[in-house]
């Protein structure tokens, strides 16, 4: 459930007219529901009560300063997955020791950092990181805390471009090989090992593959013991997924979720963190964007609208769905028909929707992508010198712009000319 629902005939998010925040900071844009956080954070809470836990919140999802204050004064950690990410968090208040650093290519420069702000754990992915991360850290006089992340070669049944527990992905150290790579860590001098992390994917829809990778952790987790070795936290990761097709999909539960937890790793005495960031920011966050032209092409109508692939590639890079509805509520029995549903971007990828069914939409109407709030925002651009939309924040009767669109002084005098000209 969000707080993205018609009232009067016209979308609102919580209690605010998403027609009042278009006319006054123009379209296209983001909002984001303050009350649709708060409740899918607390359903990872009620799943994990009676587990010693810390739910981090995958930044790299929604970085925004004022979602990521909001997470942390709900009692959020973070997962961060670089050094902007660090610095980010540290912004918006989040202290170090709530903050866990994943990621494959973690520079010297980026260990440095968040040796010497303080962190929680790193999420070790390598033989060779370990070895830089112990270097670095004995040379700031510190031992860095770490998990290793296992890939536990377990099939997530998710898109390609977003499973990660596989054998032939980039993640992690193979299962297989993990008592060798704990002994190694465990011989150099900067490291500190204190547990186990996994991640199989993004936008799981299935149980299953969760379930799996968590009992092999946990026979991993007795083994590690029996080494010699003090694991007494387990990261699990993020990546249950969302309804982004609200008519024929229903995902597993984060409470369904936390009984998989329990039965697999509950009786290790192991604290638990989880990752998530789509679950908590996806179905919190809508873009809004208006028609610029109909076009009625060869067999088919087009709306063009004045957002594009730069604003939100998902459907672009993944072929993904979104629900895509207007803000002014069609009038009861009103006829749909199919559009394809288009960006202005020079690119036939630049498609959001290919004959999707809508009511009858005209010049300036304006419509709204439902689950926009995940991997929105942040993977937008300036393709095609389109100024980053703004995004606003929503608080019951209340919203605020949180990020303001830049002018187009500001994008093009970020240039420079060299010398010579
Ligand atoms: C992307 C990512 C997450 C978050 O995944 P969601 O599907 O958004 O929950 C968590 N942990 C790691 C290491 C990630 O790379």
């Amino acid at each position: 459930m969000d707080h993205f629902l018609y009232k009067d005939g016209v979308l609102h998010a919580e209690d605010v007219s998403v027609a009042d925040i278009a006319a006054s900071v123009g379209t296209p844009f983001y909002a984001y529901s303050t009350a649709t956080l708060t409740r899918h954070f607390q359903l990872f809470e009620d799943a994990l009560s009676g587990l010693d836990h810390l739910i981090c919140f995958a930044m790299k999802s929604n970085s925004n300063q004022a979602i990521i204050a909001h997470m942390a004064a709900l009692g959020a950690g973070m997962d961060v997955v670089s050094g902007g990410e660090y610095l980010r968090a540290k912004a918006a208040g989040v202290p170090g020791e709530k903050i866990v650093f994943s990621g494959i290519g973690k520079t010297e420069a980026e260990m440095r950092l968040a040796l010497e702000g303080g962190i929680r754990q790193f999420n070790v992915e390598s033989e060779p990181e370990m070895e830089r991360l112990s270097r670095v850290a004995t040379s700031l006089g510190v031992a860095a805390p770490i998990t290793v992340r296992v890939n536990p070669d377990v099939d997530a049944k998710t898109h390609e471009k977003i499973a990660t527990g596989r054998k032939e992905d980039k993640f992690g150290i193979p299962i297989a090989r993990a008592r060798e790579v704990y002994a190694l860590a465990a011989s150099l001098p900067g490291l500190e090992v204190i547990g186990i992390d996994v991640h199989i994917g993004s936008q799981l829809t299935e149980l299953e593959p969760f379930e799996t990778a968590y009992t092999k952790v946990a026979d991993l987790t007795a083994q590690l013991r029996a080494d010699g070795h003090e694991i007494s936290r387990l990261d699990l990761g993020g990546g249950l997924g969302i309804p982004y097709e609200r008519s024929n999909s229903a995902p597993p539960l984060p409470i369904e979720y936390g009984e998989v937890i329990k039965r697999t790793v509950g009786h290790l005495g192991c604290e638990i963190e989880i990752e998530p960031g789509r679950l908590i920011s996806g179905n919190a966050g809508i873009l809004v964007a208006s028609t610029i032209y109909v076009k009625h092409g060869e067999g088919r109508d087009f709306l063009i609208l004045d957002a594009a692939m730069n604003d939100l590639i998902r459907p672009a890079m993944y072929g993904a769905y979104h629900d895509i509805i207007p803000v002014v509520e069609a009038a009861p029995g009103a006829e749909q028909s199919p559009y394809d549903i288009v960006g202005p971007v020079c690119e036939s990828g630049d498609t959001f929707a290919k004959q999707r069914n809508l009511p009858p939409v005209g010049e300036g109407d304006l419509i709204a992508f439902r689950s926009a709030g995940a991997y929105g925002a942040v993977m937008s651009s300036e393709y095609n010198t389109r100024p980053l939309i703004p995004e606003v924040l929503v608080h019951g009767d209340q919203f605020a712009v949180i990020r303001a669109r830049p002018s187009f002084d500001d994008m093009i005098n970020r240039d420079t000319l060299p010398e010579w000209m």
